[in-house]
């Protein structure tokens, strides 16, 4: 479903999932802290639209770096 509206390409959009996955994944201060710094720091990374890419992960249960995890990714392994 919803990857109609997604703002960056479904490769990058999996990217960014695998990336936070990643991060939250790592020790020390890695742990969801309820924000994007995760998903955000890979959008800046590569140079995408950051409020865009924040609102399509909103719109597809992403309102933290650990429900992207959960919700989102799982969309996305539906959509590939
Ligand atoms: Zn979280």
């Amino acid at each position: 479903m919803a990857a109609t509206s997604l703002p960056i390409p479904l490769s990058q959009a999996q990217a960014l999932v695998g990336y936070v996955f990643r991060q939250l994944g790592a020790p020390d201060d890695a742990r969801c802290d309820h924000t994007h710094r995760h998903a955000r720091a890979y959008c800046d990374s590569i140079g995408a639209d950051w409020p865009a890419v924040e609102i399509w992960l909103k719109a597809n249960g992403g309102a933290c770096d650990c429900e992207v995890l959960f919700n989102t990714g799982r969309r996305l392994e539906g959509e590939a």
